[in-house]
């Protein structure tokens, strides 16, 4: 551990770059000085790896049925407060993604017709989880009158009743994070540390005062305070000089992921170790529901270790099926992912195999190469022609629903820390989450804390802050009318 300690100071420290952290960044005023860090570099989060989609509500008459979907995945365990905020902001959620330049896949650039193998009902589909809807380039005439959504594919995937899932290729999360990231570079008041590892946070009086942080190398180990080398960081001098930095800051907000990283098997990047969470039990702040994880059904199998290689939901959303070892399907892959895991999971016992199939053969060649180049490509890269050959699949470690509990604007039990995306609980995902919600619930709670963070501080200022999404998670109202009307009765004070 390093010995030499420095002070900073910020109006917020940012733990985390991934979607959470980056648009709460996005979300704060251009006057304020913010400091962001992140444990490896900024490319390694699980925000880049998101593959499948993010969702949106299309419009007002699928409200129900996206509400219910998204309760039922979670076992009606969620707050339903938290699911109505994540739908309704959904919309302006995706308008600011758009306005950052994220481009997503439009209707005419996708094959239109429907899915062969979407088509074959598995009997379980009986029970309400139809499979035969159509799928990407769906232009039903709701479709068209959808405004800010007008023109754009859906897709579709596990226990969602209708395709309502914006993707780009199979990498939906690169390009929505390498946009926000972007846009955040182009900010002169925001500061970005890489290989910076948060250790602790500053408590004064019961209160958060910032956070405490220590260099760490490409390994995730400490270091005597030397950047990793060819990193940003190594052109900050404020990071460089010292081992040990005590960040104070005005509000902290903890965005740091998910808990993969102590699990043997797990889709997500293995330095996501949950130390915020570790770091909340410590000082008594309120964690919540830490035994619900996700496993995701279907990995790409291999012997080798190290962070498993997902085969996206939408795969199957698209029509492929899962088979045992005689080649046969086994359960309706559009259920629910705790379901057909356990379904999985019971067929490799029966097997006696340690995997069992995945088949894209009934999705055509031209649509996998078009929706799933980077699945395709890993999967070649394996041995495996997804065009022509099942591939081994197996359930893994892939979500956290549980974390730091926060409440509808992401404050957690302790004054002045807020915490957001998947290192947070805010109810949303109940005891299950349903596919693609996850970034959205990212986005949609990580606004919301840097919106409250400016209520509170009094910050708020039109010239800076202008996007779509501010006034429609305000309910329509302006930014003055927003703060008249704020029940804010918080003392502001300024940092230790
Ligand atoms: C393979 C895969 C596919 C997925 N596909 C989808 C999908 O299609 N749709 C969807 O909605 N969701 C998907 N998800 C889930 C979604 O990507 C994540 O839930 C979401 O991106 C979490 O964002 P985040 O900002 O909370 O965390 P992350 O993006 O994981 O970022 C965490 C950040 O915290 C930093 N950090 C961690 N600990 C510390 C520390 N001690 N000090 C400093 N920094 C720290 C990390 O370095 C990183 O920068 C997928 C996840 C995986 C793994």
């Amino acid at each position: 551990m390093g010995t030499a300690e420095r002070e900073e100071y910020a109006d917020v420290v940012i733990v985390g770059t991934g979607v959470a952290g980056l648009y709460s960044a996005l979300n704060l005023p251009r006057d304020k000085r913010i400091i962001m860090i992140t444990k490896s570099d900024v490319e390694s989060s699980d925000s880049f790896l998101a593959q499948g989609g993010i969702c949106v509500l299309r419009n007002e008459a699928d409200y129900d049925s996206y509400f219910e979907d998204t309760m039922r995945a979670g076992h009606y365990e969620n707050r339903k407060e938290s699911v109505d905020i994540m739908i309704r902001s959904s919309q302006a959620v995706i308008g600011d993604l758009i306005g950052y330049g994220v481009e997503f896949q439009r209707a005419a650039e996708q094959p239109a017709e429907g899915n062969p193998a979407a088509a074959a009902v598995h009997p379980d589909e009986a029970a309400g989880h139809p499979a035969g809807q159509q799928v990407s380039g769906d232009t039903d005439q709701d479709t068209e009158k959808e405004g800010l959504l007008k023109g754009y594919a859906f897709t579709r995937e596990g226990a969602h009743s209708r395709p309502r899932i914006l993707f780009h290729e199979d990498i939906t999360g690169k390009e929505i994070t390498s946009r926000l990231l972007a846009r955040v570079r182009e900010l002169d008041h925001v500061e970005i540390w890489e290989y910076t590892a948060m250790t602790d946070i500053i408590v004064r009086d019961g209160k958060c005062t910032g956070i405490i942080a220590q260099k760490v190398g490409k390994d995730g180990q400490p270091t005597d305070g030397r950047a990793a080398a060819g990193t940003t960081a190594d052109r900050d001098s404020a990071v460089q000089a010292g081992g040990t930095i005590k960040i104070y800051a005005k509000d902290t907000i903890l965005a740091s992921g998910g808990i993969g990283g102590r699990y043997k098997h797990s889709t997500n990047f293995p330095h996501l170790t949950g130390d915020a969470l570790v770091i909340a039990k410590k000082h008594g702040v309120r964690l919540e529901h830490l035994d619900y994880v996700q496993i995701h059904p279907t990995t790409l199998y291999s012997r080798k270790p190290g962070r498993r290689f997902l085969i996206s939901e939408s795969v199957r959303g698209e029509g492929a099926v899962l088979l045992n070892k005689n080649g046969e399907r086994f359960v309706n892959e559009l259920l629910p992912r705790d379901v057909v895991t356990a379904a999985i999971r019971e067929q490799m016992e029966k097997d006696g195999t340690d995997h069992v199939w995945l088949s894209m053969k009934d999705i055509e060649k031209e649509k996998i190469l078009k929706h799933f180049p980077n699945i395709y490509q890993h999967c070649l890269e394996e041995g495996f022609d997804v065009t022509k050959e099942a591939i081994p699949v197996v359930p893994a470690q892939h979500y956290f629903m549980g974390g730091i509990w926060v409440d509808s604007d992401s404050r957690t039990s302790m004054e002045h820390l807020y915490a957001a995306g998947e290192t947070s609980c805010n109810g949303v995902h109940g005891a299950n989450r349903l596919a693609s919600n996850s970034l959205l619930e990212s986005l949609v709670f990580a606004g919301r804390a840097a919106d409250k963070i400016c209520k509170d501080r009094g910050w708020i200022s039109e010239d800076t802050r202008g996007q779509s999404g501010k006034q429609f998670r305000r309910q329509g109202k302006t930014d003055t009318e927003y703060m008249e009307t704020s029940d804010d009765t918080r003392e502001r004070e300024d940092i230790a």
